[in-house]
């Protein structure tokens, strides 16, 4: 479609990042181009409204440059979630394994409610154990998981295929 062929081509390539062997999806042409930022927003906003959410969840960081205009456009507030160690208020934590070692991120527990239905977003899908924490935290607040929206899914890592028992059902859409 058209603005498959657009995003696409906003989307750089960037070889040996962060480190050899890896091939860097890297998003920031997208953004610095407003028709593509702007088609971009109002496609996941169409998919938040679709999801039925309640509220947008942005990971950090370019989960947050996606999240919080989807967020505006879509009439819904917006929830960063955070690496440790951030967010000043009380949260709750979730830690995973990464290739080498592990990570944490956060949420502030009071910005979510058992009434809230949330859409997570993120710009890349790779292998799916960032949006799997974000998936457990999320559920651990006590909302509920009404999908998540990517820009882009690498699918050759199958984070797909190991989201689906986390997602329960909930939509995974990429653009
Ligand atoms: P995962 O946990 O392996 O799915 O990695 C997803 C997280 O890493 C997301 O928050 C992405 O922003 C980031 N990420 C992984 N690969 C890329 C990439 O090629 N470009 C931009 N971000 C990436």
């Amino acid at each position: 479609t058209g603005i498959e062929e657009l995003l696409l081509s906003r989307i750089r390539d960037v070889a040996d990042y962060p480190e050899p062997g890896v091939m860097f999806k890297d998003i920031t042409p997208l953004l610095a181009d407003p028709a593509a930022f702007t088609a971009l927003t109002d496609a996941l906003a169409a998919i938040a409204a679709s999801t039925g959410a309640t509220k947008v969840v942005g990971l950090e960081a370019r989960g947050f440059i996606l999240g919080a205009p989807v967020a505006v456009r879509a009439g819904l507030g917006f929830i960063p979630v955070r690496k440790a160690g951030k967010l000043p208020g009380a949260t709750l934590s979730q830690a995973y394994d990464l290739e080498y070692g592990s990570a944490e991120i956060e949420v502030h527990a009071e910005d979510l409610s058992a009434d809230d239905r949330i859409l997570i977003v993120d710009d890349v899908l790779a292998t799916g154990g960032t949006a799997e924490a974000s998936i457990e935290l999320i559920r651990r607040a006590g909302a509920e998981v009404a999908g998540l929206a990517v820009l882009m899914e690498l699918g050759f890592l199958s984070g797909r295929a190991r989201l689906e028992p986390a997602l329960q059902g909930a939509p995974l859409e990429a653009l």
